[in-house]
């Protein structure tokens, strides 16, 4: 009965759903990229989740490859995680004091982040979304340096703090133009948008404001514009040039972090799985300064973090003089789900997402090269995605310069199909442990038929 059940109401199908949430909320969602703007048609209203599956108002199910934007490696409701989050509501749901929890969260980040004794991070420091914590990162970068600017790449995502969504072309040390309204030039200014995968760029930035660039920031490996694969080296390049300009690097790890490893992108590059400077596959021995964390390290539930340099991390008030906090900072029922979720995600499971991300993929590019018609997959561990051009995506313009267009026929193809894809094709496709063989087998299915509706 789901009028018993306050998170559904009894609306029949989704339609309704929409024009009812259309009257109350902008847009009728909370987050922009699920209004299916870019693809057309009616968002699905979820009623609940299971393993690889999500279930819509009118009961209908579909294999998931969006998992929440990533949170759901163990895939959708894992009954361990729900058992811990319903054992820590019965001890109250949020306290604005210290708990044993977050200590405990803390101390299995920082060992995590530990390859061949060598550790990234000292301190952590808990939030609520990865928004704040690249906020945050920024904000240490500036107290550390007593510098004003930031680097970030075109088609990099950080959340949505102002400084973050500056946007330019891939101009060398574009000063940043607002990309949203509602930011000032001058703080936009702040940032210095370059293009990615390009270290000649960094050079000139640093060379055009000397003592002036308090910090890189880069996604660990690009994911907001479709995966934009870091070159072999490219980040150990990255922390170089920082320290050489007395400069920190913040490796945003919101989405990769605890999703394409147990110590995410950088531990993959730590334990030579990505390739050295010259693509080898000797560990690489570089550390970023700060490191920003979200998504899977709350299992589905509110939480993100800042990790970094003890000396650094210690900036932060209540020890030094930058300000950060937070109502619901380490908040017991997100700590829980963080946990049981960092306890279920051993090598097992990061092997399961590999194979089932890998047969997906390779399905992809099946279903358009028996058609003759030329995509690009572009992987960076278990994640990957399609961008309709021949030819290597290394950076925002390459990412831009595709019939994007098609992606719509595509993804309403799979939907029809039970397969629901992010509503965008600048996203990456996201797998779970729990996506066995019925469930990649079903996409596997859909594929060819999808493939047809896109290139016709
Ligand atoms: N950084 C990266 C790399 C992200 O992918 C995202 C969200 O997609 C964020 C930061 C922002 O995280 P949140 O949406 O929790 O604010």
């Amino acid at each position: 009965d789901p009028s018993s059940n306050p998170g559904t109401t009894p609306a029949t199908t989704n339609e309704a759903e929409f024009d009812a949430s259309r009257a109350v909320i902008p847009g009728g969602v909370n987050s922009p990229v699920r209004a299916y703007g870019s693809v057309g048609g009616t968002p699905r209203f979820y009623a609940s989740a299971s393993g690889p599956h999500v279930t819509d108002v009118t009961g209908r199910r579909y294999v998931d490859l969006v998992c929440s934007w990533g949170p759901a490696l163990l895939g959708h409701a894992h009954p361990e995680v729900v058992a811990a989050v319903q054992e820590a509501a019965t001890r109250g749901l949020s306290f604005g004091a210290p708990t044993h929890g977050e200590t405990e969260l803390a101390e299995t980040v920082l060992s995590r982040l530990e390859v061949d004794g060598r550790r990234a991070i000292e301190r952590l420091r808990l939030v609520s979304t990865g928004t704040e914590a690249t906020m945050t990162a920024i904000r240490l970068a500036r107290g550390a340096t007593d510098r004003p600017l930031i680097i970030k790449f075109a088609g990099h995502y950080h959340g949505h703090s102002d400084g973050l969504l500056a946007e330019a072309g891939s101009g060398v040390a574009t000063q940043g133009l607002p990309g949203s309204a509602g930011i000032p030039a001058d703080v936009a200014a702040q940032t210095l948008v370059l293009p990615y995968n390009d270290l000649d760029a960094i050079d000139a930035a640093f060379a055009a404001h000397p003592g002036r660039i308090a910090a890189i920031i880069t996604e660990a490996a690009g994911a907001n514009a479709g995966v934009l694969r870091p070159d072999p080296g490219l980040n150990a390049a990255l922390a170089a040039r920082a320290h050489a300009h007395g400069a920190l690097l913040i490796l945003d790890e919101v989405l990769t972090g605890f999703r394409v490893g147990p110590a995410g992108w950088w531990g993959r590059e730590a334990a030579g799985l990505e390739g050295g400077p010259s693509g080898g596959s000797t560990g690489s021995t570089w550390t970023p300064d700060l490191v920003a964390f979200g998504k899977v390290i709350g299992g589905g539930m509110p939480l993100a973090a800042i990790g970094g340099r003890r000396d650094v991390m210690e900036l932060l008030a209540p020890l030094g003089p930058v300000y950060q906090a937070g109502t619901l900072s380490g908040n017991p029922l997100a700590v829980a789900a963080g946990l049981a979720t960092l306890r279920l995600a051993d090598e097992a499971v990061y092997r399961r997402v590999d194979e089932a991300s890998a047969a997906v993929s390779d399905g992809v590019a099946a279903a358009f090269s028996e058609l003759g018609h030329p995509v690009t997959i572009s992987r960076a561990g278990s994640l990957f995605s399609l961008a309709f051009r021949d030819g290597a995506v290394r950076d925002y313009d390459d990412a831009k310069a595709q019939e994007g267009w098609r992606y719509r026929a595509f993804f309403a193809s799979m939907l029809g199909q039970g397969v629901a894809l992010p509503p965008s094709v600048y996203e990456a496709w996201f797998l779970s442990a729990a996506h066995d063989e019925a469930a990649v087998d079903q996409i596997l299915a859909a594929l060819p038929v999808a493939a047809r509706a896109a290139v016709e």
